[in-house]
């Protein structure tokens, strides 16, 4: 509702005439960029002025801000005042930026929004390090007012700014919430700013609201930051009865969406555990081979998928994605047909193996009797193992290594496309028609098909990729031999096992966006909950 009535009033100002940014606070979208002033000069402001944490006198101020204004291009009039704030940008700097901001009220200077937003900004790091006296955060709201009160419409930076300033009360955060709904007008909001509010709606226990940005978050393929999850489990550890409910839902959340925790969050976990020890236990483990818990023995659950999942999964392949959304428009329809034509005769395969993926794997420049010798050796891996392998390749290969090429179609089925034809559709569309155990040889991640999918169906692939995808590691030099990465047959992602034991996988810290490939993390939390029904 509110978008659209944001929108409304868009199009409102742009029929009186005003182009619809002049109603948008802070026009200029680029944060000042302190690099540019020069280095030694903005030392030397840093530690004579920037280093205390309380109030500089005007005269003082005066100097900093002429210093920086007139003597370097891009500080303008316009920005310094934010620059400035930027540089004061610690909690503890509170005082500091506030003094600036009399200074600028008495040396009757308007600060603009980008100033106070900035301000804002400064009173958010201040409350990450402790609660914000009744004082302060009075002051936030008339911050806020200011902002909100200016202009019609604020643009997306500016609504973030007042995110961050909003979460610091106790009162008032909810309004972050409509800020967020603004923020969507213009752009989408940011990790940051969704992370924000979701950690404030659980320490508030508010946690249906936090939990319903938090799928929104994901819906959008943004990764919550960890703070959340530190405050979702400090807000449940508040609740003794219902604590191991709260975290029993935490860990299925972290599972359903593949998500890792940081050590930071792991952390928080064991000290729980160790305030909690009837509720929660937690031991830091690794894995060992074949996926074996080292703390409780247990071998952490096969990835392989259902019967009737992987019947969804081929289906929606085979027929809404590849055929419907015309990924094979690279190719003619007469290719096509011929290729589902020579899988109908030829199939089922152990593995479908994509020749040029392969044989370019360890390189393109290589001369094409290496190319062929390698994927040769591939094929040969296969046929040692007693595998029926079919080999996906382009009509160019036709010219490659006479010796190589006889070997391989003699001991493999063998299509070739047309130079131009994408191989990963052939490559998927031939191993999923062979059935559930086919597996396929690939260096590529099939990123575009597994969000073609959607997110319900994107799980499913994501399993069924990880049990059946083999690559190439590496190969010893020269021509020697290939090391083959094989599927990893377990769970990488957060579960349960018997007994009510949950394992937990970690990295080190938070990124935005986390590989894509398979690789087992090196730490784990091995986590028993009290019983929960
Ligand atoms: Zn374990």
């Amino acid at each position: 509702m509110y978008k659209l009535r944001l929108l409304c009033q868009l199009q409102h100002s742009c029929i009186r005439g005003l182009p619809p940014h002049r109603f948008l606070a802070s026009a200029h979208k680029r944060r000042p960029q302190l690099g540019a002033v020069q280095s030694d000069q903005l030392e030397q402001l840093k530690s004579e002025y920037f280093v205390r944490s309380e109030a500089l006198s005007n005269a003082e101020w005066q100097h900093v801000r002429s210093v920086l204004s007139g003597r370097n291009k891009y500080i303008s009039a316009h920005n310094v005042d934010a620059v400035i704030l930027g540089m004061c940008a610690s909690g503890e700097q509170l005082p500091l930026a506030k003094s600036y901001l009399r200074y600028l009220e008495t040396s009757e200077i308007e600060p603009n929004a980008a100033t106070l937003g900035r301000l804002l900004r400064v009173y958010h790091s201040a409350h990450q390090l402790r609660m914000l006296s009744d004082k302060e955060q009075s002051e936030i709201m008339q911050i806020c007012d200011r902002l909100q009160g200016s202009h019609e419409i604020l643009d997306a930076s500016s609504c973030e700014n007042l995110i961050y300033g909003l979460v610091a009360t106790t009162e008032h955060w909810q309004r972050a919430v409509h800020f967020l709904q603004m923020m969507k007008v213009t752009s989408t909001p940011t990790v940051s700013a969704y992370s924000a509010v979701a950690a404030k709606a659980f320490t508030c226990s508010q946690p249906e609201l936090a939990w319903r940005l938090l799928e929104e978050m994901l819906e959008q393929r943004k990764l919550p930051k960890c703070e959340v999850y530190v405050a979702q489990l400090e807000s449940s550890a508040r609740d003794v009865a219902g604590f191991a409910l709260q975290v029993d839902r935490l860990l299925h959340f972290l599972g359903k969406h593949n998500i890792l925790i940081t050590d930071k969050v792991a952390q928080q976990l064991l000290n729980l555990a160790q305030q909690m020890p009837q509720q929660l236990q937690v031991t830091s483990t690794h894995l060992e081979r074949l996926g074996k818990c080292a703390a409780c023995q247990q071998h952490l659950e096969h990835v392989a998928i259902s019967e009737a999942e992987f019947a969804s999964l081929r289906d929606a392949f085979l027929d809404k994605v590849l055929i419907r959304n015309d990924i094979f428009q690279k190719s003619t329809p007469a290719e096509v047909e011929r290729f589902k034509r020579y899988v109908e005769q030829t199939a089922p395969y152990d593995c479908v193996i994509d020749g040029l993926n392969v044989a370019y794997s360890t390189g393109n420049k290589k001369p094409p009797p290496q190319l062929a010798q390698l994927l040769a050796t591939v094929v040969r891996y296969f046929k040692e193992r007693r595998k029926r392998v079919l080999v996906l390749g382009r009509q160019h290969m036709r010219s490659w290594s006479k010796p190589a090429m006889q070997y391989i179609q003699s001991n493999a089925c063998v299509f070739l496309t047309s130079n131009i034809s994408q191989d990963d559709p052939f490559l998927l569309y031939a191993t999923l028609h062979s059935g559930q155990d086919t597996d396929f040889f690939s260096r590529d991640l099939m990123r575009s098909h597994a969000f073609l999918l959607g997110n319900e169906l994107k799980s499913t692939f994501r399993r069924w990729q990880q049990e059946h995808q083999y690559s190439l590691a590496t190969q010893t030099q020269p021509m020697g031999k290939i090391v083959v990465k094989e599927p990893i047959r377990y769970l990488l992602s957060t579960h349960k096992l018997d007994k009510g034991v949950w394992h937990v996988p970690c990295i080190e810290s938070y990124t935005a966006n986390p590989s894509d490939r398979f690789e087992v993390p090196q730490r784990w939390l091995c986590v028993k909950l009290a019983a929960t029904n």
